[in-house]
């Protein structure tokens, strides 16, 4: 196994690079570099050859899990296979090599798949218009919070509060104390829904607005959430949807159906952008009609067949991002919205629904189930039965890299105990899934057999166990240096 950094590999004078010999007068870094820019020591940059650059960068990809290499059910986090599709247009140079400030006119194309993605976003979710400035869902959020905050103060409201599940992903409670509200916590019934009772006990005239993840973080649709916006509505409180798991819904459920205000969605999940790793992402958010003043600027607007930025926007919450958000991620969206469809984008939440329902069916006789009810895009189990032979979630979660499956995401949500969140995708084959199955009752059988090779999970990754809050907080890059 590699594990040498690139320096580990320098040789003084190795070259990487052939270049032809020069025909122009050949001139020194300081005729060229004023000398108070120069570095006063050279900086160390390794010297290495082409074919040594290529086997490190290459045998690196591979030492870390990836959608590429199999499967990774992280749930909510809908790591589905990325068409390789969208990298190629989106790699373009008629895309790559566009300035965001050029004059409006010499880039009505991009301006043109700004307006479209807008609008396939409104016919998918049913909202009257889109932002997609936010870089990622938490910054979504963040928008759709100083949309609410901007109507309330146009109203002369006194807000004080944001309702949100406890089931809630942890960006909703830091997204609305970021927004300027505090968050106030709702509890969920036995079956993961929300605890109408407890909500109607903390809804008073200083509630600014309610945020609902749908499908909620167990799997589960919330089918009372009609009553929810109708009890928020009430009192002049707006409906947020944390849409990240659009996944389910595509072509099933529109968003302003279940009388939600403001949405926002997930592209690098929902709509296959690469991502994990910090991204680039992108989060739109969609509002409904009264809203539509709020959003940030500029938007895309379209007159006969110009498209134009349109900044002259007074009751705008401002700017939010650079330009018009992280193009790239939206022009993969464009791609892959085109490539499949009204239909195929049904097909595509059919499919993520059906491979949940499955794994969870399969599973449910050895790893206790978190609620009774029929999940739809991804499935929660509670690895208490394996807690009691002896094996930690977290063991569980280590032995199956040692498959060389990537684990699911685990103690999420935080209302289950020894939670296994486990979001397939609909991009998994049968094959695939059945696979998992086996590996998944393997475990379970070795914690009854053989349980050593399970709490010393995993022997076959480039590292074992680490202490992770260490790694995290001290970060050693010279590791491999000092180990290889
Ligand atoms: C991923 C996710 C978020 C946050 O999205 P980021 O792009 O990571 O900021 C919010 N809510 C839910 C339910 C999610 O799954």
């Amino acid at each position: 196994m590699q594990r040498k950094l690139i320096f580990g590999y320098s040789k003084e004078g190795k070259m990487g690079t052939t270049l032809p010999k020069c025909d122009v007068p050949q001139k020194t870094i300081t005729d060229l570099i004023p000398q108070n820019l120069l570095r006063e020591i050279p900086n160390n940059l390794p010297q290495v050859s082409e074919p040594e650059v290529v086997r490190h960068y290459t045998n690196l990809s591979t030492l870390n899990h990836h959608v590429d290499k199999d499967f990774y059910p992280l749930g909510s986090c809908t790591m589905k296979y990325n068409p390789k599709i969208n990298e190629a247009i989106a790699g373009n140079s008629q895309f790559t090599e566009i300035h965001p400030a050029q004059l409006s006119d010499t880039t009505q194309g991009s301006l043109k798949i700004l307006y479209e993605v807008e609008k396939y976003l409104c016919a998918i979710t049913g909202m009257n218009a889109f932002t997609l400035h936010p870089a990622a869902g938490a910054h979504g959020e963040l928008t759709g919070v100083m949309i609410i905050h901007k109507y309330h103060k146009s109203k002369g409201n006194k807000k004080k509060y944001i309702l949100i599940p406890d089931s809630a992903h942890g960006t909703n409670p830091a997204s609305v104390m970021l927004g300027g509200f505090k968050p106030i916590k709702i509890k969920s019934t036995e079956e993961g829904l929300v605890d109408i009772e407890d909500l109607k006990s903390k809804l008073n005239d200083e509630v600014a607005g309610f945020m609902l993840t749908n499908p909620n973080t167990l799997g589960i649709f919330e089918e009372n959430v009609l009553e929810i916006s109708k009890l928020i509505h009430s009192v002049d409180g707006l409906m947020y949807m944390d849409g990240a798991n659009m996944n389910a819904l595509l072509g099933i459920v529109k968003t302003i159906n279940m009388g939600f205000d403001i949405t926002h969605l997930n592209l690098h999940k929902t709509f296959s952008t690469p991502h994990g790793g910090g991204g680039p992402g992108g989060g739109p958010i969609g509002v409904i009609e009264r809203l539509k003043k709020f959003l940030p600027v500029p938007i895309v607007v379209k007159e006969n067949d110009d498209y134009k930025l349109e900044y002259n926007l007074p009751d705008s919450i401002g700017k939010i991002h650079s330009y018009f958000g992280n193009f790239n991620v939206i022009l993969k969206t464009y791609v892959y919205l085109r490539m499949l469809g009204e239909n195929g984008l049904k097909n595509v939440s059919k499919n993520a629904i059906i491979n949940a329902n499955y794994l969870r069916e399969c599973l449910k006789d050895k790893f206790q189930i978190a609620s009774p009810r029929i999940p739809m895009h991804e499935c929660v189990f509670s690895g208490d039965k394996q807690k009691e032979k002896g094996a930690k979630t977290l063991d569980i979660a280590k032995r199956l890299l040692d498959y060389g499956m990537h684990a699911p995401t685990i103690y999420f949500p935080l209302i289950v105990s020894e939670a296994l969140m486990i979001e397939p995708t609909e991009t998994e084959s049968k094959e695939t899934l059945d696979r998992f199955i086996e590996i998944m009752l393997k475990i379970d059988k070795e914690i009854e057999d053989n349980i050593d090779d399970v709490k010393n999970a995993p022997q076959s990754t480039p590292n074992s166990r680490l202490d992770e809050a260490t790694a995290s907080r001290n970060l050693d890059v010279n590791y491999f240096l000092k180990n290889s």
